[in-house]
C-alpha cells in the first residue's frame, strides 16, 4: 500500500446497494478505503506510525484501526 498524505477529511460511507448497511468509507481526496468506523470514531486513542522515510507524521487510530497522514501546509491535497 502507497503512503498517502491525507488525513481523509472528506471521508465518504460506502453503502451495500444491496442493504445500504454502511460497508467502509472512502477518501475522494486520496481514494483511500478506511474502514467504516471510521466515520463514527473520534480518534481520541491514535499511535504514531511514521517512519524514516516520510515526510509527515502517520497517526493508526486503535479505535477504528484507521491510518492516516498528517498534513503539512504546502503539501497539495491530492498527487494526481
Ligand atoms: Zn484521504
Ligand atoms: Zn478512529
Amino acid at each position: 500500500m502507497a503512503a498517502v498524505s491525507c488525513s481523509h477529511p472528506a471521508a465518504v460511507p460506502v453503502e451495500s446497494v444491496v442493504t445500504g448497511q454502511i460497508l467502509a468509507a472512502l477518501c475522494p481526496t486520496c481514494g483511500a478505503q478506511l474502514p467504516a468506523g471510521f466515520l463514527s470514531c473520534a480518534h481520541e486513542t491514535t499511535i504514531d506510525t511514521t517512519s524514516m522515510e516520510e515526510r509527515g507524521p502517520r497517526r493508526h487510530c486503535l479505535g477504528c484501526g484507521a491510518t492516516w497522514c498528517e498534513q503539512e501546509a504546502g503539501w497539495p491535497a491530492a498527487m494526481f
